[in-house]
């Protein structure tokens, strides 16, 4: 397994976040300004797949504290669109 040790300087890009290696960091960064740490690009890419998760839409953002996957878009009152868990999509759509 490669480690940080001997990479060397690069850039990957990596659905949608640039993962970046130089001396022992690595850091995954999201246009959003979002950013991710690891100890390896393989970690690096773990732990990206893990924010985008499955429907590649991130975490998601109807409330602050959500940590679920989101799986669609909603239209939020103040946010505007965001990217929706099934949970929060059904508590928008119920209010
Ligand atoms: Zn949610």
């Amino acid at each position: 397994m490669r480690t940080a040790k001997n990479l060397v300087p690069a850039t990957i890009e990596y659905r949608n976040f640039t993962i970046t290696t130089t001396g022992k960091t690595i850091k995954a960064v999201h246009p959003s300004g979002f950013e991710l740490k690891a100890k390896s690009v393989e970690a690096a890419m773990a732990k990206v797949d893990e924010a985008v998760g499955p429907a590649g839409l991130g975490a998601c953002q109807w409330f602050a504290r959500c940590d679920n996957y989101a799986t669609g878009l909603t239209s939020h009152p103040v946010l505007g669109v965001v990217p929706t868990c099934d949970r929060c999509a059904a508590f928008a759509e119920a209010k």
